[in-house]
């Protein structure tokens, strides 16, 4: 079968594998789509971020295409999510409901562990159904469904801060990370959200996404506007940073009020430089936040099955297997602004 091997920076080679068979206790999945994310294009470019040898993608859905002995989660033909983040199960983490950071967390997940195959091919094998494969309700499209990454990483991060209903807040970067923070604050009660990007396309998609004011961090008239809107509190309760730069860390914090939390969803790998002396006197809260859990992904779907979630806000641009590597690269040079390549095998 074809697919998409990691063999080191800026080097994808498209290959033939031999197509892999459900031992006991594994699935087969035929994959429909898998989306590139952007930590795939990440390690694309960036040094040290994934083993060579592996066959990316680890956000894919597909149905299941055959079930190996003793396995009872799902049937063939089971329409199925193959992929969230890997968990051992059996750690600090994990035995204190945290699997997302499990320590063992990247060699466990498809198409990033070490030598692990992910989807960009035409089939995926998972070792741990129980773990890897979600059943997609009977309602949702595909198209919908595929989206369980991009969503989980923004509804993570509202579900990790300490936001409360009628909070203000500020979101930083409304890329496809940021519309899935957008919607989940919104969800969750933020009262004023005021989303922030350079690109008014993605500022479109922010209102449309449920801002209720989508303004550009370069423009003095908007930032004073901001000022004018969080001045009661002297600023936003919680800022969130998905934007994944140092100016829009530094201006997520100038836009915090003292105590108020800055929660950092999007990280590009550029340090950030911060004046302690200057941020002490604010106690402000810094959070990271990373990934997401299986047990969100039910609730997503969930979420999505009611309309509460929309999908219609993330642009979507399907492309065949064969074509994965120079959409790869367009995304590597910032040459494609989609929230999602899925790609067809
Ligand atoms: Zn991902
Ligand atoms: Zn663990």
């Amino acid at each position: 079968m074809k697919a998409v091997k990691y063999c080191g920076v800026k080097h994808l080679e498209y290959v033939d594998i031999d197509k892999p068979k459900a031992g006991p206790g594994e699935v087969l999945v035929k994959v429909k789509y898998c989306g590139i994310c952007g930590t795939d294009v990440h390690a694309y470019k960036v040094p040290g971020i994934f083993d060579w040898e592996l066959i990316l993608g680890h956000e894919s859905v597909g149905c299941v295409e055959a079930v190996g002995e003793g396995v009872t989660c799902v049937k063939v033909g089971d329409r199925v999510a193959v992929g969230p983040p890997g968990d051992c199960g059996n750690c600090y983490s994990c035995n204190t409901g945290h699997p997302n950071t499990c320590a063992h967390a990247f060699p466990e997940t498809l198409g990033i562990g070490p030598g692990t195959q992910g989807a960009y091919a035409e089939y995926v094998l998972s070792k741990h159904p129980d773990n890897e494969l979600f059943p997609i309700p009977d309602a949702m499209a595909w198209e919908q469904a595929v989206l369980f990454d991009v969503i989980g990483v923004g509804f993570h991060a509202v579900r990790r801060s300490e936001m409360k209903v009628g909070d203000n807040v500020v979101v930083s970067g409304c890329g496809s990370i940021g519309l899935s923070v957008i919607q989940s604050a919104k969800l969750a009660g933020a009262a004023n959200l005021i989303a922030f990007d350079v690109m008014e396309s993605r500022r479109a998609l922010a209102l449309k996404a449920g801002a209720d004011y989508a303004l550009d961090p370069a423009s003095d008239e908007d930032l004073t506007l901001a000022g004018k809107i969080l001045s009661h509190a002297g600023g936003a309760q919680v800022a969130f940073e998905a934007a994944g730069n140092p100016s829009s860390v530094k201006q997520c914090i100038d836009l915090t009020m003292a105590n108020g939390q800055v929660l950092l969803v999007g990280n590009d790998g550029r340090p950030y430089e911060m004046i302690t002396a200057a941020l002490g006197p604010m106690e402000y809260d810094l959070k990271f936040s990373f990934t997401y859990t299986k047990e969100e992904i039910h609730t997503l779907f969930e979420l999505i099955s009611l309309g509460k979630l929309k999908t219609d806000v993330y642009s979507l641009e399907m492309a065949p297997l064969s074509e994965a590597i120079s959409k790869v690269e367009q995304l590597a040079d910032g040459a494609l602004d989609v929230a999602r390549v899925l790609l067809v095998p």
